[in-house]
This record gives structure tokens, sequence and C-alpha cells, in this order.
């Protein structure tokens, strides 16, 4: 037992050994040859929007794949990740203009998965001013055929925050101690309200559609920028009723007017097409590994490739692809010889829930329906994920595994310089990075500077103008570092050591200590 205990307790106290002459050639070959503008075009204003399952997705897939055969990865490949029950859609057409009591046009967005108007219609709306669902009954039988504006959900408050910021030292001071998760999660009090309000939405949506209204507008996003949704739809069924969502300057101005009594008229067309396209793909290439015994192992990074249809989903996340595709373009061009394999994978339907990730780990490392380890599960080295805007790289959360901290400690002295020194015990949540972490291996994401996320994130302004091209090839830097480090020590990243359940009383007490 005791030679047990002395055994890591050694093996951990080996300092880790970084190769500072690679890391040198990487920002060289990061900073000098850089391709991420070019990258940075082609992804977003040459590609376009990338919904999933929708045909710019699947142009995106062929894009990226032709891509990394250009760059000289190996492997590369379109690759089934999961079916996707929505089926693919395409926006083809989208006008909405109010007429009456004068005339003016609305930057709008169609709800993705919801259906087509007959063509360009005409009418008066009808505000549901619905505050509970008892409101329902007085529209019953009025709303036939008709434009139908949904209740505000939300009203405009000027905000003081700035768009875009650095963090601080005394923020990233703060991010890299032990707290309890705060995240973008609201508090339990507004989490009861909120599944209140979504429970009426789910009602007046029954009622809108069994009325047999002609279109939804409903209010989504401000700045006179609408935000994109999707509808939960199963291919197959009956197409949901068109529905647009608006800003919320356009939403108030009409709502304002009808309340005072003012009849407000709109055309709107819309036409969408519904496509039988079942599949989420992901693309992945890789740089072969050339170490006898470790070559099959799997340095993997990855981001997500599927966007909102709104913009071109610059910052959420061809950023995340962009940094992750000169990552591996700059090993590439360095030649390096990895021990392991370095893989890239650009996710589908990450958005729809983190379906690429998740049909990544069904094939190659947990069978799903046993729960059983695939032989490649041993093989998994470590994954890196970026999916958190144009931000540059502050340093990285360790997903509460301190097994980790000393090697990443050192993975990051060499870019202390260009700002990257935090680390942070604490989950980051809400995207690939979890699908591996969920079944016990070892991934993680790093901390980024918040720019623009509010303004930008799922909304049509999720475009090139959102990206900072300095940031990405920082990040293309530390990514490539992060990879290569974890492609040549000796041994994989430690995952985090399994436990039991937590049914017994000694664990509970555990808890605390782990956060
Ligand atoms: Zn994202």
């Amino acid at each position: 037992m005791a030679f047990l205990l002395i055994v890591p307790a050694f093996l951990m106290s080996q300092t880790e050994k970084t190769d500072l002459g690679m890391i040198y050639k990487i920002k060289q070959e990061g900073t000098r040859n850089s391709q991420i503008e070019e990258l940075s075009f082609w992804m977003t204003d040459f590609v376009g929007p990338r919904l999933t399952g929708s045909t710019g997705g699947n142009r995106a897939n062929e894009w990226a794949k032709k891509k990394m055969e250009e760059l000289g990865f190996q492997n590369v490949r379109i690759e089934e990740a999961r079916d996707f029950s929505r089926g693919g859609w395409d926006n083809l057409k989208t006008y909405a203009a109010m007429t009456a009591p004068y005339y003016a046009n609305f930057a709008c967005n169609p709800v993705a998965w919801t259906g087509s108007t007959n063509g360009l219609i005409r009418g008066e709306i009808v505000l549901l001013d619905v505050k509970a669902e008892a409101d329902l009954e007085k529209y019953k039988g009025k709303i036939n055929g008709k434009i139908v504006l949904m209740p505000s959900t939300s009203t405009y408050e000027v905000s003081y925050e700035p768009l875009a910021s650095r963090y601080t030292d005394e923020q990233l001071k703060q991010l890299s101690m032990a707290a309890q998760q705060g995240g973008r999660r609201p508090p339990i009090g507004d989490m009861s309200n909120f599944i209140a309000q979504m429970a009426l939405r789910n009602k007046i949506s029954e009622f809108i559609k069994a009325e047999g209204a002609a279109v939804i507008l409903n209010g989504s996003g401000a700045f006179n920028v609408p935000r994109s949704s999707g509808a939960r739809f199963t291919a197959g069924n009956p197409e949901p009723v068109p529905e647009v969502s608006l800003p919320v300057e356009a939403h108030g101005r009409m709502e304002r007017l009808i309340k005072h009594g003012i009849p407000v008229e709109m055309e709107i067309e819309i036409l969408n097409k519904f496509l039988e396209s079942p599949k989420i793909f992901n693309v992945i290439g890789e740089i072969p590994g050339t170490d006898k015994l470790l070559k099959n192992e799997v340095v993997l990074i990855g981001a997500h490739y599927d966007s909102w249809h709104g913009g071109t989903g610059a910052a959420d996340n061809a950023s995340g692809c962009i940094v992750m595709m000169e990552a591996l373009r700059i090993l590439k061009s360095l030649e390096v010889a990895p021990r392991r394999t370095i893989r890239i994978a650009l996710w589908g339907g990450e958005e729809q829930g983190l379906n690429g990730s998740r049909g990544y780990v069904d094939r190659y490392l947990v069978d799903p329906k046993t729960r059983e380890h695939k032989p490649d599960f041993d093989k998994f080295a470590a994954y890196f994920n970026m999916d958190n805007g144009t931000g540059t790289y502050r340093g990285i959360y360790l997903q509460e595994n301190d097994m980790v901290r000393p090697i990443f400690e050192e993975w990051l002295k060499p870019f202390a310089d260009m700002g990257v020194t935090t680390i942070a015990i604490r989950n980051t949540g809400g995207t690939d990075h979890q699908s591996f972490d969920a079944v016990g291996l070892p991934g993680f994401q790093f901390i980024q500077d918040e720019i623009e996320y509010d303004r930008g994130y799922h909304s049509v302004m999720d475009t090139w103008e959102r990206l900072i091209m300095a940031d990405l090839r920082h990040n293309a830097i530390v990514t490539a570092s992060f990879a290569y480090n974890a492609a040549m020590r000796d041994a994989k990243l430690p995952g985090k050591p399994a436990m039991k359940t937590r049914t017994n009383v000694q664990q509970n007490q555990m808890i605390p200590m782990m956060n």
C-alpha cells in the first residue's frame, strides 16, 4: 500500500517538460505566416450561415473538407455523427414591413423549422394581449388567417456595460479562485418564473396553431437586430405556423400603437423549405502520430461549426473553427512529427444539443447503450475546445480536474507575456468539451475575454465584423502549443479519478472540497 502511494507522488513531482524551441517556432509561424484572415473570410462571408441540416451547413462541410485536404491534413472526412430529428431547413425569402399607419420595413429573421406564408400576405395585425391562459379565450375565432403579434416578453433596458471588455487582473484573480458555480444561469427564483413563462408560451403556440393564424411575430433581439432561434420540430410532422423574430424596437413600436387604439397593418412574405437531410455531420482531419507505441492515441482539438441562420455565425462559432484550423495548419507547416495523433473536429449540431461531439463519443469512445468503453477510450489523450467568441485566451478552465494543474502551469509559462496566465478550477459549460468530460475524459476550454457576446451571439449581427484577427492569431498559437505538448508528453493527460455515486455520507462530505 505504501509503495502504491509513493509512486504517484513521485510521478507528479516530476517536472513537466516543454519544448521551448517548438513553442518559439509555433509563435513565429502563427504570427508571420498567419492564415487567420484568409480562413476568416472563407469561413464567414464565403461559406455563409451553417444551420444544422441546412444546405448552407452541408456546403460548409464540403468546403472545410477541401480546405483541410489543401492544408495537408490526413484522413480528412465528413463523418456522420447522429440522426437529426428536425431534418433540414432553408430560408429562401423573408420580408416584413408595417404598411399602416405609415410604411416602415423591419429587420427580421424567420424562426428556423417554421413554415412559409402563402405568398405576400397583407392585413391588420392582432396583438395577443395574454398574461394568463384564460386570456386566450377572447381571441377564439378571431385570428384565423391573421398576422399575430405575440405579447412582448422583455422591455428594452439601457445597459451601461461595455459591449466588449478585457478581463482585468483583479477579475482573473477572482476567476482563478475556487468558487460556487455562477455562470449565466439565473437564480432559482427567476427560474420558476422562466418555466411559467415557457409553459404559457407553449399554450399560446398551441392556441395559435389550432386557430389557424397566418403568421406569428415575436420580439427577440434589440438594437434593431433580430435574434435567430428554432422551433421544436420533428421531421415528417406538419410544418409549424410561419414565425418571424423582430427586434424589440420594431415589436414594441407596433405593440404601443395597437395599445393606443391605432390599427397597424403589415405585409409579410416568408418562404422556407424543409429538406430531407436527417443527419448531423462532423468534419475531421489529422496529423498522424509517429511514435510506435503512442501513434494511435489521439489529442483532439475542436469547435462547433454549425451556426444559427441569421448572420454568418462568425463569433459563434466560426471563430473557434478558424482557430482550430489555423492551429493544426501551424503544426503541419512546421512539419511536426507528433508522438500521438493530433486530430481536429469541426462539430455539427452543437446548438441543438452538442450532437456532433456526443455522436463522436458514441461512435469511438463509449457505447451509448451499454455505457461500456470502446477501444479508443483508453487511447484518448485530451480534448481542447473553443466556443466563447473571438476574445483572446487568458488561461484555461480545469473543469475541476486538479490533476492537470501542474501540467498546464508549465504549458502556460511561455505565454505569460501574452497575458495567458490564469488557471481556473471551475467548470465552464454549454459546449462540446462537456461531451468528453461527461464520460470521464479530459476535456477543456480556454478562458476568453468577452467581446460583444450579448449583441453578436445568435443574432443577424454575428458576422465577420465580430472577429478580432489579433485575438484569433493569439488563440491559434496557444492551441497549437497545447495540442503539441499533449501529443509529445510521456503520459496522456490525467482524467479525474472515478468516484462512487454520491449516496453515502462520506462522499457527501467530500463535495465541498471538490469545489
Ligand atoms: Zn457556440
